[in-house]
């Protein structure tokens, strides 16, 4: 979203995905909209030299350039919010077999 290139290559800034579409796509929490706003700035005729200023001015979050940043550096995706969910396997390779308490009745 810099405008430098887009002024010194004479483009309509109202052209650029990122002031026709949703702004808020650029910066959205959902990974669905943040990879919508990467795909839309592939189209984008300033995409490379925006890429490199984000890259320059170590952007701290958004999307820049067709990339995502996070704290200066790009990501490859965003991650949803919440804990991550564990390995469905590996929970179960884990879980300890608890007795029923109507066993330890009939056990007595
Ligand atoms: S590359 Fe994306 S963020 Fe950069 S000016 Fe183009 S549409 Fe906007």
């Amino acid at each position: 979203m810099r405008t430098s290139a887009v002024h010194q290559e004479g483009i309509d800034e109202s052209e650029l995905p990122c002031r026709s579409e949703n702004p808020e796509l650029y910066f959205a929490e959902s990974p669905s909209d943040v990879e919508l706003a990467k795909a839309l700035c592939q189209g984008c005729p300033v995409r490379v030299e925006c890429l490199a200023g984000a890259l320059e001015r170590r952007e701290p979050w958004g999307v820049w350039g067709g990339e995502l940043f996070l704290s200066g550096a790009v990501i490859p995706r965003k991650r949803p919010r919440g804990r991550p969910r564990k390995d469905p396997g590996q929970a179960a390779a884990l879980a300890v077999p608890v007795p029923s308490p109507r066993a330890a009745v009939t056990a007595a």
